[in-house]
């Protein structure tokens, strides 16, 4: 065989994965079809956060008592700062993989055979197959020629009048950072509330912020077409069509299995993802798949997570995925994030009551924690000031079976934002 290990796509879970693999001495082929390290790193997480970075700290200025300011931005140059973040990380990561002997090979990979990859007309052999394909943005028929993530984050300006039809979290996302820099933001979302995949009292804190900001947003309402003569006319069902001169189109993304010649080895799916079993395994025992393409949440640290799990069952060790402290974070304001699962119990403290927030000037939100009757915590959710930095004290909790007691008898720096969390950890009986 030529190589151990032949990665379809480079993206979080496959470089990362790749990685691990390398560092034992494996001979690792990656084959990717555009930019090394896949949609996160390019087009996603890194880009949109850089973006979200740029507009808390102009609003975190404005929003402070005393201070005035006058500012400008050159999203050009922005943009070019941007790429060179983006560039050292990718690099970093390719490089990497190089040093440590992997081959990369740029095109659209195939497998032909349980044991063939087949690149630019090339045939690879290889004793395990590793599908990281991701997903791609979700179209629908007839709205053409719209923005989706990867134009939105490419932007030179900041758009006058911006629709994003979809209040997931990508939107949503987007929706804060353009409001803050100074974009009048409609928000279209079919279903009654923004952020319908996270729990309803930490949406409804993002939600209130975000019409205290001036972002409008229509609940309830589906988009009927969106026509682009000049400026874009989108009309919504039972409203007024409106004018705008963007439109981010973010109303999902769907498993990427494209010309993967995954069908001609009859692997088993579920629904459009492709099944796999606790190890990462398809129906095809040395063919896995991680990341988006393969179920569950769509979240880089989740490819990361089953990037390493593969690995681990290509080195001969038995590794099975436990998700059970998946944390999930929308980077909005406040931020809220969530990990594990609801308990028989909870504790409530707002962020009011948290001396650190108050030093930002943040006032919204709260710290909850879940947990079972006999005190073992299940799980949180949060509405805080960086909340995508304490969760996962959480995430730790519930991996390690600790107590609300263990918590809140760990001692806490002061004033931090974590100590919210402990806060809510206390007994009231
Ligand atoms: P991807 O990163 O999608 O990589 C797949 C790679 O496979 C791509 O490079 C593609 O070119 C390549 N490929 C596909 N087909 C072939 C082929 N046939 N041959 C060769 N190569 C191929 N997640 C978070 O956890 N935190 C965030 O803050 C976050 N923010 C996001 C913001 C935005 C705007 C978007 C769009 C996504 C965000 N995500 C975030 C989700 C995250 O980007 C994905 O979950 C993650 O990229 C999935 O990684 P992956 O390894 O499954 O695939």
């Amino acid at each position: 065989m030529d190589f151990d290990a032949a990665f379809i796509g480079s993206g979080a879970g496959g470089y990362y994965s790749a990685l691990r693999l390398l560092k034992r001495k494996k001979k690792v082929l990656i084959i990717e079809k555009e930019k090394f390290g896949g949609e996160c790193l390019n087009y996603g997480c890194i880009p949109s956060k850089a973006l979200i970075e740029l507009s808390e700290g102009i609003e975190y200025l404005k929003d402070m008592p005393g201070v005035s300011m006058n500012y400008s931005i050159d999203m050009k140059e922005w943009q070019k700062w941007k790429q060179s973040v983006v560039t050292r990380i990718t690099g970093g990561a390719e490089k990497l993989c190089l040093s440590l002997g992997a081959k990369i090979v740029y095109g659209k990979g195939s497998i032909k055979d349980r044991n063939t990859v087949t690149v630019n007309g090339t045939d690879y052999s290889a004793e395990n197959i590793i599908i990281d394909t991701g997903s791609v943005p979700v179209k629908i028929n007839g709205i053409d020629d719209v923005y989706y993530n990867r134009e939105i984050l490419a932007m030179e300006n900041i758009p006058e009048k911006l629709v994003i039809i979809g209040g997931g979290y990508i939107g949503i996302e987007m929706g804060t950072a353009f409001r803050k820099l100074g974009s009048d933001v409609y928000i279209v979302e079919m279903k009654d509330r923004i952020l319908p995949e996270i729990e309803e009292d930490l949406a409804r804190e993002v939600d209130k912020k975000l019409r205290k900001l001036g972002v409008k947003i229509m609940t309830g309402s589906r988009v009927q077409s969106v026509k682009k003569n000049g400026k874009y006319t989108v009309a919504i069902e039972g409203s007024e069509s409106m004018e705008a001169d963007t439109v981010l189109m973010s109303v999902g993304r769907v498993p990427n299995t494209a010309d993967t010649g995954i069908e001609k080895l009859g692997i088993q799916m579920d629904g459009k993802f492709i099944h796999t079993d606790g190890h990462k395994r398809t129906s095809v025992p040395n063919i896995y798949a991680i990341g988006d393409v393969s179920g569950g949440p769509m979240l880089a640290h989740k490819a990361f997570y089953d990037g390493y799990v593969a690995a681990e069952n290509i080195l001969g060790n038995d590794t099975v995925v436990d998700y059970r402290a998946l944390p999930f974070v929308v980077y909005t304001d406040p931020e809220i994030a969530f990990t594990g699962k609801s308990g028989a119990k909870y504790n409530k403290v707002p962020v009011l009551a948290n001396p650190r927030s108050l030093t930002m000037n943040q006032k919204e939100g709260f710290f909850k924690i879940y947990y079972d009757d006999d005190g073992s915590i299940t799980g949180a959710g949060v509405a805080a000031p960086r909340s995508s930095e304490s969760i996962t004290e959480i995430s730790l909790a519930v991996e390690s079976g600790l107590s609300i007691d263990d918590l809140f008898l760990t001692i806490h720096p002061h004033p931090t934002v974590s100590e919210g969390l402990k806060d809510a950890a206390e007994r009231n009986d």
